[in-house]
């Protein structure tokens, strides 16, 4: 099996003095071409670990592994060209005047050739579906062409790993499924390998592996089919469920009378009780 990431017993904390980790000995792999999730409360540690793999933190105990090479000070730079990382806010992913320009930032940054350039700007820009768009104004796209144009100049820089660190949280249903279906087709046609930290049951759901987090620990390590499998389970792992989710539409479909919001853990309890 090729193992493209791995991470062994992450133990971290951002403040030296304090006695409480953040992390507390995270340990997992990804297969090249797999679709990891990792899903979890708020707070327990999923951007943390993202941040760790992304090279951000020089100190912490434990290793990272990318392909097959431990991350070190010396080599974070070239380690972390095999990483995408895509964030929650497609505003604070912008650069450039166009669309064009904004993919070819990171280009730039990496002195990537003009010709080369020119040549992956547009190959990216037709992989998201946003070709038509390239001499446009980044301000004025809708969410989830934002994030769109983010995976291509992502993409462009030709990663083996994309990271998705909430990517469509921000995004409206529309734009959720608009990003989702790229990652999708680029995954197959780039033979990437994606870790994405989500709320997004439903988007979990559709992942090959999920791995739940709570307090910098991980919890729990399946496949979406068993995680998923029944409420009582997520009620014991601490999710809270989205109304959109599948989930929420059987529990509707077998007759529970369902608000028209995210339902908290607590609030599941006591609906099943
Ligand atoms: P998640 O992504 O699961 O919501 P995070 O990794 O963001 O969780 O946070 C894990 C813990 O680390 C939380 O208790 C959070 O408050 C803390 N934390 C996150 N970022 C910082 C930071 N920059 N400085 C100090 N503590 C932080």
């Amino acid at each position: 099996m090729n193992k493209i990431l791995e991470v062994e017993n992450l133990v971290f904390k951002y403040e030296k003095e304090s006695d409480v980790n953040q992390l507390n000995g995270v340990s997992f792999s990804v297969q090249k071409g797999e679709w990891l999730s990792i899903i979890g409360k708020n707070g327990s540690g999923k951007s943390t670990t993202a941040r760790l793999i992304d090279g951000l933190f020089e100190e912490f105990e434990g290793t990272v592994k990318i392909d097959g090479e431990s991350l070190t000070a010396e080599n974070v730079w070239q380690l972390r060209q095999k990483i995408g990382m895509v964030f929650q806010n497609p505003d604070n992913q912008f650069v450039g005047a166009t669309v064009e320009d904004d993919v070819a930032f990171g280009m730039e940054n990496q002195g990537i050739p003009r010709d080369e350039m020119l040549k992956r700007v547009d190959e990216a820009l037709l992989a998201v579906n946003m070709l038509d768009f390239k001499t446009r104004e980044p301000a004025r796209l809708s969410g989830g062409q934002k994030q769109r144009v983010a995976v291509a100049g992502i993409i462009a820089l030709r990663p083996e790993i994309i990271i998705l660190d909430e990517s469509t949280s921000m995004l409206d249903p529309t734009g959720r499924a608009e990003i989702m279906r790229v990652i999708h087709d680029i995954k197959e046609k780039y033979h990437l390998t994606v870790l994405s930290i989500t709320h997004d049951l439903d988007e979990a759901a559709s992942s090959d592996r999920v791995l739940v987090m709570r307090a910098g620990e991980i919890i729990k390590e399946a496949a979406p089919a068993e995680l998923f499998a029944t409420s009582e389970n997520m009620v014991e792992l601490g999710l809270d469920v989205p109304f959109s989710s599948n989930l929420m539409k059987d529990l509707r479909a077998n007759g529970f009378d369902l608000p028209q919001k995210y339902l908290s853990e607590t609030e599941l309890v006591e609906l099943l009780a």
